[in-house]
């Protein structure tokens, strides 16, 4: 016989190995279910926690009861609620903290969800599609291909993920607004993933105007709080069927899941870099499959992950392999900066893209300029021939370290003295940055002066509407040549674009990073696909030190199989994802000593435990090893597969100080810093 439940287990928002248990007071009882938030006392005080699980006995003598609850009905669903508990086992994160950063900010500071309000317009049902939307396109045979196979599934009701591999341009977004229209009609819910920067009007607009603005809830950082919260409430309500956001709209509270969506699955913004630094991709997958729904991730680069898994079989691949009305893939010139003379330093425009841009401009066309930043680190290149100093066992490249007069590896943690003449040519090295956008556009005013430039850039870019702004004007033709970093690479569509410049192909090469080679590949694509896009073909310059590098010279080809082929055989010798699992686990302090000793420390504590087998690196310097007054050590531990990997951190996987220091762990890291 069931006995009734007379205590709670409550998770709360904070770093805890446990959720607490609570005794459920007799005006509450039967009024309690795992997913309602209550206050609970803690240390004096009130503490919002929410209900995960009831029971009917404990062993906890003089146990406390509840203090009130805040919700009468659940507002985590089951499904959500496992979720949770999987996002807190796979990165190392506490139950409460994984559960709450599921829901809007008033709902963790014990707001009550405001009352759902229909859009307008959402009287209609979703059967019956009387408003007068944009009716889908007619499929290429490529697209009729995937989207008969998603149908099978999506009719099926079962969990699978595909991998849509596309190349840009090749009508990825209308394969998934078939798929989701499908499930509309059966009754189904879908949510759409963009990376935030494609979360742009011109996206929101494909989805709306195809399915009426009130079937569709966006949920994306820059709204405000009190439209956050609404959209939120009419999803849960069942008012809104398709939703649209970034990384978190993954955790919308759909009733009826179908279909999870994320389109550019590669793109690094998908991992979480606060506490619980989940990945979207995983997370996705996951909610899926405790709710029996399709999967379709979108790329036309893949992320080694996702296409190694669908080469084992674990995904299903559909491919798109030609753009839509056939266009040709974009030509792309690489421009040996090597073979450039060199002196006063290098020119930000070499004679070909000059050249380049004066035709485009008396043929008045647009170009857009593209410049790689992402990045801090400085490098030693060689002046002579171009080669980066990098590490001997690992070939990630050396960052250099002022202070130290060092060349330190930020993967093995090999260190070395700076080396004053290159070892292949014996010709002198230099230290580099790369090139601000900022100067691109001081150039180009020089050499252009009737030329209309705008510069984007997260400098330049305060508010979030500036950026619209300025796409606004080059859409318009307000603007000739449009300078930016990686915000101008991804997902536009400017059919009038027939120039694409890229400033320097190598910045992002020389980052320490081990997924600097699948990075570079990734947006040098990204940003020959920006080119032809219209009636006029594209012409894609590519300026680079190391024409002869690999992903530079996949990428030049459009040869994605290629280059996933030999980055693939890299991280397979060097034991990297996604042959293998990886945590980083960060050590900060103020105090120097302070920070090297718990390293220490934590190494000792990783060495006792010796199975599964694992391998340690480090500790070492991180590569910004003093940021926000703190100093930073890192160890990397790393395993054949991600349950071997848990299994080894699960000694101190609660932990969040050590010694007289803080510690992260990041499991499955994306940021080496
Ligand atoms: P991707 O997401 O693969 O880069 P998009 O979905 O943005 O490609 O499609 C590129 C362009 O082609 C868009 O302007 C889109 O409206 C158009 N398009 C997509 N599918 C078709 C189709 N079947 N017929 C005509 N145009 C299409
Ligand atoms: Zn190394």
């Amino acid at each position: 016989m069931n006995r009734p439940a007379r205590y709670a287990e409550v998770a709360l928002d904070m770093p805890m190995a446990h959720a607490l248990s609570y005794r459920i007071p007799s005006s509450l009882q039967g009024r309690v279910a795992a997913g309602q938030r209550v206050l609970v006392p803690l240390r004096g005080a009130s503490t919002i926690g929410c209900v995960v699980r009831l029971t009917a006995t404990s062993r906890i003598r003089g146990i406390k009861p509840i203090r009130q609850l805040i919700d009468d009905q659940p507002i985590v669903s089951a499904d959500l609620l496992q979720l949770s508990e999987w996002i807190a086992r796979t990165y190392c994160a506490s139950h409460g903290e994984a559960l709450f950063a599921m829901l809007p900010g008033p709902l963790r500071r014990g707001r009550r969800p405001p009352p759902a309000v229909a859009a307008e317009g959402a009287e209609m049902s979703r059967a019956s599609p009387s408003e007068p939307r944009v009716p889908p396109l007619a499929l290429t045979a490529q697209q009729t291909a995937a989207v008969q196979r998603l149908r099978e599934t999506l009719t099926a009701g079962r969990h699978e993920v595909f991998l849509l591999h596309g190349v840009t341009g090749s009508g990825k977004t209308e394969v998934y607004l078939h798929a989701i229209q499908q499930l509309l009609a059966q009754g189904g819910d879908s949510i759409v993933l963009v990376p935030e920067i494609a979360l742009t009007p011109q996206t929101l607009e494909r989805f709306t105007s195809r399915f009426g603005a009130a079937q569709v809830a966006v949920l994306h950082s820059h709204l405000r709080t009190s439209q956050r919260l609404a959209e939120w409430s009419r999803i849960a309500h069942g008012l809104a069927h398709v939703v649209i956001g970034a990384r978190s709209a993954l955790f919308a509270p759909v009733r009826q899941l179908g279909l999870i969506v994320l389109d550019e699955e590669q793109e690094n913004t998908y991992k979480q870099e606060d506490t619980p630094r989940y990945h979207a991709r995983e997370a996705a997958i996951e909610r899926a499959r405790l709710a029996g729904a399709a999967v379709i991730l979108g790329s036309a680069t893949p992320s080694l992950e996702a296409y190694s898994r669908a080469q084992e079989g674990r995904y299903t691949l559909l491919t798109l392999t030609e753009r839509i009305d056939r266009q040709p893939m974009p030509v792309v010139e690489l421009v040996d900066l090597r073979r450039l003379p060199s002196r006063g330093g290098r020119p930000v425009l070499s004679p070909p893209l000059e050249t380049a841009l004066e035709h485009t401009l008396a043929d008045r066309q647009q170009a857009i300029l593209f410049l790689n930043r992402r990045g801090f680190s400085t490098f030693i290149q060689c002046r002579g021939c171009g080669t980066v100093a990098r590490c001997p066992r690992c070939q990630v490249s050396l960052t250099f370290h002022q202070a130290a007069n060092q060349l330190v590896c930020h993967h093995c943690r090999h260190c070395e003295p700076v080396p004053n003449i290159c070892p292949s040519c014996r010709g002198r090295y230099v230290r580099f940055r790369g090139t601000g956008t900022q100067r691109v556009e001081n150039e180009l005013a020089r050499r252009f002066p009737a030329a209309r430039i705008a510069r984007m850039d997260t400098d330049t870019m305060r508010p979030r509407d500036s950026h619209e702004i300025v796409l606004t004007r080059f859409r318009r033709r307000e603007v000739d040549i449009l300078v930016g970093t990686q915000m101008v690479a991804k997902g536009h569509d400017f059919p009038q674009v027939t120039l694409i410049g890229v400033v320097n192909a190598d910045t992002a090469l020389h980052l320490p990073d081990f997924r600097a080679a699948e990075r570079t590949f990734d947006l040098l694509t990204q940003v020959a696909g920006r080119a032809g896009r219209g009636t006029l073909p594209g012409r894609v310059i590519v300026q680079t030190a190391l024409a002869d590098h690999p992903a530079i010279v996949h990428a030049s080809h459009h040869d994605y199989d290629g280059f996933y082929r030999e980055e693939l055989r890299h991280r397979r010798a060097l034991k990297l994802p996604p042959v293998a699992a990886l945590a980083q686990l960060t050590i900060r302090a103020r105090v120097e000593d302070h920070a090297r000793t718990a390293a220490d420390m934590l190494l000792r504590q990783l060495q006792a435990v010796r199975r599964p087998a694992a391998i340690l690196l480090g500790p070492s310097p991180s590569p910004l090893y003093r940021l926000r007054g703190q100093y930073r050590w890192q160890i990397m531990l790393s395993a054949r597969t991600l349950e071997q990997l848990l299994a080894r951190l699960a000694p101190v996987r609660a932990l969040r100080r050590i010694g007289r220091a803080r510690l992260t762990i990041d499991v499955d890291p994306w940021s080496p810093w």
